[in-house]
């Protein structure tokens, strides 16, 4: 299974991504826990990255596409698919990651994008920020977010229709109702043959 997850943040993306990595033994790519751990551990890069994160806004690409060229290719040294959540978040990134991951004979099966409405969103990210204390969850900074996310990541939604590799699933319901949805629909995906379908837009240049 190699697939990514579109979702507005607060949309349980990182939930069902982590169940979806254990239903199918995939490693879990989540560009923002991989950039947080950086900043929790005052790495260079974590120092670099921080005051994007903290305003809501996005890292600069060259950086989270290292990260994921680097994931991408430990999965397919272990002959792994992947779950990739947070990436693409713009169109230029999923021409990117396509590129990447065609050079390794990775491209995805799958775009799963979980639809959920805009106020829920906000309330499920204030609740997890009382949880997590996460510094990106105070609620300027969410309506940035999921104003970036209408802005800059819904139409890459369309990248994948043109794809036909786009399946949407309703995040409204209870999580576990949704991972039961969702694992439904990809273990038919998983049922059937791969099919990569090129991209038929011009693809962006590579950062
Ligand atoms: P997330 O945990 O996916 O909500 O990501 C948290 C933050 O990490 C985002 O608000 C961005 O600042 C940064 N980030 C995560 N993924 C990307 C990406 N693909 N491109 C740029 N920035 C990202």
């Amino acid at each position: 299974m190699r697939m990514v997850m579109i979702a507005a943040p607060g949309a349980g993306k990182g939930t069902q991504a982590s169940r979806i990595a254990t239903h199918f033994g995939i490693p879990h790519i989540a560009t923002g826990s991989l950039l947080r751990s950086h900043v929790e551990r005052d790495t260079r890069l974590g120092r670099t990255v921080r005051g994007y994160m903290d305003r809501g806004t996005l890292v600069p690409d060259r950086i989270v596409l290292r990260m994921v060229r680097r994931a991408l290719t430990e999965a397919k040294a272990a002959g792994v698919g992947y779950v990739l959540d947070g990436y693409p978040r713009t169109p230029a990134q999923a021409g990117s990651v396509y590129q990447v991951a065609a050079e390794l004979e990775m491209t995805a099966d799958v775009a799963l994008h979980l639809e959920i409405d805009d106020e829920e969103a906000v309330r499920r990210m204030l609740s997890r920020s009382a949880a997590e204390h996460r510094t990106d969850d105070t609620e300027s900074v969410i309506r940035r977010r999921l104003a970036l996310y209408h802005e800059v990541t819904r139409p890459v939604l369309d990248w994948y229709a043109e794809r036909r590799i786009l399946l949407c699933v309703d995040g409204m319901a209870p999580v576990d109702a949704v991972t039961a949805r969702v694992l439904e629909l990809l273990e038919v995906v998983e049922a059937t043959p791969p099919v990569d379908r090129a991209p038929k837009i011009p693809l962006p240049a590579l950062v």
